[in-house]
């Protein structure tokens, strides 16, 4: 009886209780030796090896470990160390290798930009007239350590060479041919070391591939893995795509390898279309992703069985693996420990060890079956539908009206907001946070562990307030913000009282190096339940006559930046956000404070791989803004702000946003945003971050002077604003003060010269 075979594409490197975190950071500091740190490192890669071997997954992915990130691993492997790093070839040490990764006292790290449209960072290869060599063959090493620790035959993961030369910088596309030629012999080296030691499967990522992938681009790829097939010898080679469905699935399937692997949950009806027009070759086997790889919930098995019966029309079970549709390294470790969550929330979850169980469970029903298999699939049914029917899920209308709008146009409301607010040309104001302190990291410590009462912790944030509006006046900024003291994170501070939200103990995932994020959970409709930020703001507004700006969070950044139910469009979600925000600026309007900033930094982030996709998305996305923000007065003043300055190719749907005021981060890629400008101009309020809040290094005024000047050049000087390039929660009090001190000095300066 031919037999499917399950098969994982990667595993989350943190551990249950974050020990790799540890691990490398004890590491860093000095407090534990490089021996120790090998040697825990080594048990935890063991331990992920196990625990997969015991879900009883069929081809266990070796290599996708890592010290750090996985496409550092592979310029290693290469020996693409820049040239400031002092690296003269040969193996790289652990030293380099953390220091490409952090930076050094001398050399400063390598950039680190977002995998595809993940939350996870990796580091950008840097080819600048650089010659690729084989330092070692990492992946071989794990694949030999799992075999001999474990007995385990390992499915070796590499990073593939147009995926890496993608995702790498320095060079020019014209010289991309030249660069697969140089890097494919060593793959191939790599390869045939890997063949000559047993490898059966070898996982090549390319994910690139699902994306435009040019004609000519087509053909160097084939050429590519011509190659590497050749060195494969009795290896088999999997090209594993993931995130997209892919364009150009032919091509694809006509690659002369063994197998190819598909996305069957975020590419579902672009692949199961072409697998429909192109069939799949007869030699191959299918990788079939439909274990959600991004999100953290049970899957309907019985949906994915059928899945697996269609796929089994085209493709013969014998030549099917079942997978999750990318690495699980982009979701929690397992729920095991969220003992806390209600029992049908928590049961209706699936991190990376449950979505393991759930591939092993598919892959037992699709082969035999049987009354175990039955019980467990009846189990797994009714936690689906218990989250389903509850009653945190009550049916709604569908959204869908995108067009909601204020009462009143900008050019209106400009002059509305002119006699209102009697602001100065040239207005000052900053982004929202200020430091915050070990004082007032301290103080919600104390607070949330109960020796704090309720009463002495508002005490200190209304101190904290105080001061900051002090030390606002002092400075003569012009819109005052009270600090936003009160919050950790600004996802999770809405997020914890709106209702529709959980918060996980251990639902981490890796963000970039060692560094985490919990996303907080999406479970049920959102909904406004109470003020959340009116009686600091109101606070805040009593101690002074200037304007103090309400700051919220938006509805694309929280839906952007949380784990989303899954039983209904993001859209939908996004609109229940958006009502709820709603309700905020409600409340603070009604409670006098009538200049309000919804923060929406992670907007294009959301936006999605393929181009042709972006418009449907940026329409529920401005059209959840706007929702959240119309129903206000037309004398109140929306202000928005956004931590990226790539404006260019959504500029239509920042003006769309429809914002009074919009402040963008802006002082380190100046030059590039404000020509942007030049071209698509920009007529609502406007202000360009005038100095980088991401160093302690306090500017000078006439760094400050010059980049306002440059960018009135091409901007209203009567919609300009003046603020720094975000908030300043990451800094210090001195530094801080020095530096808004220079900025309004220099908005000063020049006010006097218009
Ligand atoms: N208002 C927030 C702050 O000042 C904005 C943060 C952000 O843009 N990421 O911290
Ligand atoms: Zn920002």
């Amino acid at each position: 009886m031919p037999r499917v075979l399950s098969s994982n594409l990667g595993y989350p490197r943190l551990g249950e209780q974050r020990e790799w975190k540890k691990t490398l950071e004890s590491y860093w500091s000095g407090k534990t030796d490089k021996e120790t740190f090998q040697a825990t490192m080594k048990e935890l890669r063991l331990d992920h090896l196990r625990k997969q071997q015991q879900a009883g997954i069929d081809l266990i992915p070796v290599g996708d470990f890592s010290y750090y990130d996985h496409v550092l691993d592979t310029a290693v492997t290469f020996g693409l160390v820049p040239a400031r790093f002092g690296y003269t070839g040969g193996e790289v040490t652990l030293e380099q290798y953390f220091g490409i990764a952090r930076g050094t006292k001398d050399a400063a790290a390598g950039a680190m930009v977002k995998w595809f449209n993940t939350n996870y960072h990796y580091i950008v290869p840097e080819l600048n007239g650089l010659t690729p060599q084989l330092t070692e063959n990492r992946v071989l090493k794990l694949y030999l350590e799992a075999k001999k620790e474990l007995g385990i035959e390992g499915k070796p993961v590499l990073v593939g060479p147009y995926t890496f030369l993608k995702l790498s910088r320095g060079y020019e596309s014209n010289e991309l041919a030249a660069w697969l030629d140089k890097l494919v012999p060593l793959y191939a080296q790599v390869i045939k070391e890997l063949n000559e030691a047993g490898a059966s499967w070898i996982q090549i990522d390319e994910p690139s591939l699902a994306l435009d992938v040019s004609a000519e681009e087509w053909e160097l790829v084939h050429q590519a893995y011509t190659k590497l097939n050749e060195a494969s010898g009795t290896s088999n080679l999997i090209v594993q795509t993931y995130f997209e469905g892919v364009d150009g699935f032919g091509k694809l399937i006509d690659l002369p390898v063994q197998g190819i692997g598909l996305d069957f949950v975020y590419g579902l009806e672009q692949n199961l279309n072409s697998l429909d027009d192109w069939g799949f070759p007869e030699d191959k086997v299918i990788g079939v992703g439909l274990i959600d790889g991004r999100n953290i919930w049970r899957s309907n098995l019985e949906e994915k069985l059928g899945l697996i019966n269609v796929i089994a029309q085209t493709v013969s079970r014998d030549r099917i693996l079942l997978q999750p549709s990318c690495s699980l390294q982009l979701v929690p470790v397992t729920t095991k420990h969220e003992t806390a969550l209600e029992p049908v929330l928590r049961d209706a979850l699936a991190f990376a060890d449950e979505k393991l169980g759930e591939l092993a469970l598919l892959t037992r029903a699709a082969n035999a079956g049987g009354a175990a298999v039955q019980e467990e699939l009846e189990h797994s049914r009714k936690a689906v539908s218990s989250l389903a029917s509850s009653a945190w899920r009550t049916a709604q209308e569908p959204h869908t009206d995108h067009s909601a709008t204020r009462n009143v146009p900008f050019e209106e409301r400009r002059s509305i907001h002119e006699q209102k607010w009697q602001l100065p040309v040239l207005p000052t104001t900053t982004i929202g946070s200020f430091p915050q302190t070990v004082e007032v990291r301290r103080a919600r410590r104390l607070w949330r562990t109960g020796e704090w009462t309720q009463q002495q912790y508002e005490q200190f944030i209304e101190n904290e307030i105080r001061e900051w509006i002090d030390i606002q006046e002092e400075l003569g900024i012009d819109v005052l913000v009270h600090g936003e003291f009160e919050r950790t994170d600004m996802v999770e501070f809405f997020g914890e009282q709106l209702d529709g939200f959980a918060f996980t103990k251990n639902g981490w995932v890796q963000s970039y190096g060692s560094r985490c994020v919990k996303p907080p959970v999406i479970y049920g409709n959102v909904s406004f339940v109470q003020p959340m930020t009116v009686k600091e703001t109101k606070f805040a507004q009593s101690l002074t006559s200037k304007p103090v700006k309400g700051m919220l969070t938006g509805p694309v950044t929280i839906l952007n930046w949380s784990f989303v139910r899954d039983d209904i469009a993001r859209s939908q979600v996004s609109y229940q956000i958006a009502r709820a925000i709603s309700d905020e600026i409600l409340a603070l309007e009604a409670a006098g404070i009538e200049m309000i900033q919804v923060d929406e930094p992670a907007l294009r982030e959301g936006l999605p791989l393929k181009r042709s996709k972006w418009q449907e998305y940026l329409e529920w996305a401005v059209g959840s803004f706007r929702l959240s923000t119309a129903a206000v007065k037309e004398t109140t003043q929306i202000h928005t702000h956004m931590c990226y300055s790539e404006f260019h190719d959504i500029i239509d749907a920042i003006k769309a946003m429809d914002a009074d005021v919009i402040s963008i981060e802006t002082s380190r890629s100046h030059g590039e945003l404000i020509s942007s400008f030049e071209v698509h101009g920009y007529d609502k309020g406007i202000g360009l971050g005038v100095y980088d809040i991401h160093s302690p290094r306090v500017p000078a005024k006439e760094e400050i002077v010059q980049l306002i000047e440059r960018a009135l050049r091409v901007l209203d000087p009567k919609l300009f604003w003046i603020n720094p390039d975000c908030g300043l929660k990451t800094r210090q009090h001195p530094e801080t003060v020095a530096a808004l001190k220079l900025m309004v000095e220099a908005a000063h300066d020049i006010r006097r010269q218009l």
